[in-house]
């Protein structure tokens, strides 16, 4: 099936050509490890897994490398003022490497708990200065950037694509008040490549000069390309990363190496929370910490953010987040029944209409710039439909294949048991089956079903046997 994505530059969905037959490389810029990433960030890493996913699903060998931005990013992705790292630095009055070292442990944690498989390369900005170096170098060599004293800036009036991503003009850029005033650059919308301040923390002795450190945009042009060369598949972000970010990594790489960057541009819209800003002087920014004290786990979390399509705005609540849980709880039971039916079945090798429908439309929905909430739909509609009863061991065994390496391997683990540790009372256990026989008795079918999957969402086997009803523990 073919696979079409939107791209910013084109704005539009645009068919995935790999520049090389099944094969993907892809670069997202990953978190300023400043702080501990928020429940927005994990939207835009989410969205990397998910893609990675769903190319491997496809049969694709996937190259995919994210960065962590350790210096440069400065406040407000300014051209000017303090650099986000330092600034932290200086405010818990330690080293800024202790703060890079204590948010990626954070930041790997957090990526586990979200089952977000790991990239090939988390590179790091400060690994990178030498290759940074030399692209600068490249720039001034071709006419592209200029120096001024220790510092270099990008001349964008020499790249005559700049703005291509953004929609931005460069005049309109320059009337605008914005931009903040540097008497040293040849144009106000010029960035940026390396600047000069002997009381920055993080400094490196360069051709430019001493103390000196790299602008936020080189970094990402260098270590993409060092991974994945001078021109690759695909590149995400956020969506405040089209502007200024993105668009002067393409001025720099293709002003650089003198041909295409990028193929597909790729970008999250941004998570609100309480239909605005996430901001902390509203108190409203969550780390998966803060979820996990109200009773959620990071899968749901994770399920959550699947559950909308990712250029939408998504307003976090936490009703949302319980809705979403409460779905993802009723997959894991689904997955316990079809455990359940299929008993020692292994083939998975039969067809039969609902399962080759959800398969299609599951697929179907990826492959349409990744719209996974009609793909969740087509798992619900199967659900449903095998809810009805009459499906075989058979049958079960391959909805149980689907789920279990289709389904899960796009959404990650769906275990709704993995994240919880309260345990069902004994108690508790033989009050729903007491429930379950009366329903039954009544021949209240859809009652009896109901508190059969909230027993094996809570890892309870029943078993009816010669000598009345016996349960245990999965
Ligand atoms: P930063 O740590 O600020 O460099 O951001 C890391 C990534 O998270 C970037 O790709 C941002 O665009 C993205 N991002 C930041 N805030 C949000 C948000 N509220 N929703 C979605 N993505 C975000
Ligand atoms: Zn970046």
């Amino acid at each position: 099936m073919e696979l079409h994505l939107y791209d910013t530059r084109a704005r539009q969905k645009r068919k995935f050509l790999p520049l090389e037959e099944g094969k993907v490389g892809m670069y997202h810029c990953g978190p300023t490890v400043y702080q501990r990433p928020h429940i927005g960030n994990y939207r835009a890493f989410l969205f990397a897994d998910l893609l990675r996913r769903v190319f491997e699903v496809l049969g694709y060998e996937v190259k995919q490398i994210m960065n962590l931005t350790d210096v440069g990013h400065l406040l407000a992705d300014a051209e000017e003022g303090e650099d986000k790292l330092e600034a932290q630095a200086r405010k818990d009055n330690v080293d800024p490497w202790q703060i890079v070292e204590q948010v990626s442990e954070l930041f790997f944690a957090d990526l586990s708990a979200l089952g977000i498989q790991l990239a090939h390369a988390y590179p790091r900005a400060t690994e990178y200065i030498d290759e940074m170096v030399e692209m600068i170098e490249v720039l001034v060599e071709k006419g592209h950037a200029y120096k001024v004293g220790s510092n270099v800036y990008f001349d964008v009036h020499s790249f005559d694509k700049y703005g291509e991503l953004s929609g931005n003009n460069i005049a309109e850029l320059e009337a605008g008040a914005r931009l903040e005033i540097n008497d040293e650059k040849r144009h106000p919308a010029d960035f940026a490549l390396w600047k000069t301040d002997e009381k920055h923390l993080m400094k490196w002795d360069t051709v430019f000069g001493d103390n000196g450190f790299p602008g936020w945009h080189i970094e990402c042009s260098a270590m993409s390309r060092q991974f994945l060369g001078d021109h690759f598949d695909i590149h995400t972000g956020g969506e405040d990363n089209v502007f200024p970010h993105h668009e002067c990594e393409i001025a720099q790489s293709e002003c650089a190496h003198g041909g295409k960057f990028v193929n597909y541009w790729m970008h999250t819209k941004f998570l609100q929370v309480d239909g605005g800003k996430m901001s902390k002087s509203l108190a409203n920014v969550y780390s998966l910490d803060d979820l996990g004290d109200r009773g959620f786990c990071a899968l749901d979390f994770r399920f959550l953010m699947m559950r909308g399509h990712y250029r939408s705005s998504l307003n976090f609540t936490f009703k949302g987040l319980q809705g979403a849980a409460e779905a993802r709880k009723n997959l894991c039971s689904f997955i316990k029944r079809l455990q359940s039916v299929a008993g020692d079945t292994s083939s998975t090798a039969i067809e039969f209409d609902p399962l080759n429908t959800a398969r299609q439309d599951f697929i179907a929905a990826l492959c349409d710039d990744l719209n996974t909430s009609a793909a969740i739909a087509a798992v619900f509609t199967l659900r449903s439909e095998f809810m009805k009863g009459d499906f075989t061991a058979d049958q079960a065994a391959a909805t149980l294949d689907f789920m279990l390496n289709t389904v899960q391997k796009v959404f990650g683990d769906l275990d709704y048991i993995q994240c919880t540790d309260d345990e069902i009372s004994d108690s508790d256990v033989d009050d729903l089956i007491a429930q379950r026989t009366q329903a039954r008795a009544d021949k209240e079918w859809a009652k009896a079903d109901e508190v059969r999957d909230q027993l094996t969402a809570a890892g309870i086997v029943v078993e009816d046997t010669a000598d009345g009803i016996k349960w245990h523990r999965a």
